[in-house]
């Protein structure tokens, strides 16, 4: 039997591993028999060392095995899952999920808790009362089937390893790898047989990959992984260097993503939710890109996909009443504080990971394994890259638990933006795309 401190002991001093090692610390580790000071060996072993194609090709199935898979066979509309790997302000899912439900497809979606500084779907829909995200494989696909969107967390069935490998990855300083974060979002994603995954790769400031090549080369190394399991995939590079959206925390990314999907309100996490929905479309169901555009606004601006927002979030032991009125069902935070900027200027560049860390700080993230959030706490930022921004007026708000922490907040989020005196073009919204199709 191999003993997987010697696996370890091989991925420090640099050799490549076979299948049949990385399974031994994965399925390990999953089961309990593998300690959390040997796991965090390993994942900073292949952190520094890296792991080649074929490393990653078996690292992901290893995680793959270590629960089942789940058949969405017998669901009548064509299906779909979406995973962005992890920004501040992105609440792109929580849009796209009930948008494309409501166009005709079935969102099959395993989501992730936030991560280092980037939110994560689950905490953010566990801010609703009473919203379960641990759902059985049998109850994800009857919803998957019966309301066209399912959001859950991976369990001790379907990619355990991940679960397990992900919070300990978040504890220990190991997340921004091509490799690991390749192996952790494709496990989830084919783990569930959708007809297309599609993959939002953030690059930029708030990013795991700071630059849009790096993204890049992960999007390229996730297309791979499902191209090898036989799977369709679509992979968007899309910019990361500031908060995608305004709202930073969990109950505050709800009251934005309704706002959106009630149709009251555009930018740039409107519109790149309408991009994937576009993509989608046109995979699946055959519709022109720009008239799949046309749809999903359309969708947004009749309330449609608002409604199966409200559908998903009853169907989860939600309230419902989340979708009429936010601001009253979800947690509110007892200090409210204005949030003004200290300089006049262009905004020039923002450092979106500081505001993702000032919010984790104020208790919006985690700073240990399976700490509680604060569903609450969080920051509202209002400028974009290119916009005029005036010395003392109000950019947004800190809700925050005291005034001391709201204040720091303040000052940490002035510190994370650099103001130039001339007109800054904004930077695009998507950089690139990959897909399985590219060859
Ligand atoms: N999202 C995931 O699911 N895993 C990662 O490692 C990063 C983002």
């Amino acid at each position: 039997m191999t003993d997987p401190r010697d696996v370890v002991a091989r991925k420090r001093d640099g050799d490549t591993l076979t299948e049949d090692e990385l399974r031994t610390v994965v399925l390990g580790y999953a089961r309990g028999d593998v300690s959390d000071e040997l796991a965090a060996a390993f994942l900073m072993a292949s952190f520094i060392r890296g792991l080649d194609r074929d490393e990653t090709v078996a690292l992901t199935r290893s995680m793959v095995e270590s629960g089942r898979t789940l058949s969405l066979d017998g669901v009548s509309r064509p299906t779909v899952d979406k995973h962005s790997t992890g920004g501040v302000a992105d609440g792109v899912t929580l849009v796209f999920a009930p948008l494309a439900a409501s166009l005709g497809l079935a969102v099959a979606k395993l989501s992730g808790r936030g991560l280092g500084h980037t939110g994560g779907t689950l905490d953010k829909l566990e801010s609703i009362p009473g919203f379960r995200t641990d759902l059985d494989p049998e109850t994800f696909r009857q919803q998957v089937d019966q309301v066209g969107c399912a959001i859950a967390a991976q369990t001790e069935d379907l990619v355990p390893a991940d679960g397990a490998l992900y919070a300990l990855r978040d504890a220990t300083a190991t997340v921004p790898s091509v490799p690991l974060i390749a192996a952790s979002v494709m496990s989830k994603k084919l783990a569930v047989e959708t007809d297309l995954i599609l993959l939002d790769v953030k690059a930029g400031s708030g990013a795991f990959m700071k630059t849009p090549e790096d993204a890049a080369a992960l999007a390229q190394a996730c297309v791979d992984l499902a191209a090898g399991w036989g799977r369709r995939c679509r992979a968007a590079v899309t910019d990361m260097s500031q908060p995608l959206g305004e709202a930073v925390g969990n109950s505050l990314d709800i009251v934005e993503a309704v706002e959106v999907l009630r149709g009251d309100r555009g930018g740039r996490m409107t519109d790149l939710a309408v991009e994937f929905a576009a993509a989608a479309q046109a995979a699946l169901l055959d519709v022109p890109e720009d008239e799949g555009r046309r749809r999903a606004r359309e969708a947004l601006s009749s309330g449609r996909a608002a409604e199966v927002f409200r559908d998903t979030v009853q169907a989860q032991g939600g309230d419902p009443r989340v979708v009429d009125e936010p601001g009253e069902i979800l947690p509110g935070a007892p200090v409210i504080a204005p949030l003004p900027a200290e300089r006049s200027g262009f905004l020039r560049t923002v450092d979106a990971e500081a505001i993702g860390r000032a919010a984790v700080a104020l208790g919006a993230g985690r700073m240990r394994k399976g700490e509680p959030i604060d569903p609450a706490v969080g920051i509202v930022f209002r400028p974009k890259v290119g916009d005029r921004v005036e010395a003392e007026e109000p950019i947004g708000e800190v809700h925050a638990r005291s005034e001391k922490l709201a204040a720091a907040v303040v000052r940490a989020v002035n510190d994370a933006m650099d103001m130039s005196d001339r007109p800054v073009d904004p930077p695009p919204l998507v950089h690139a795309t990959r897909d399985t199709g590219d060859g």
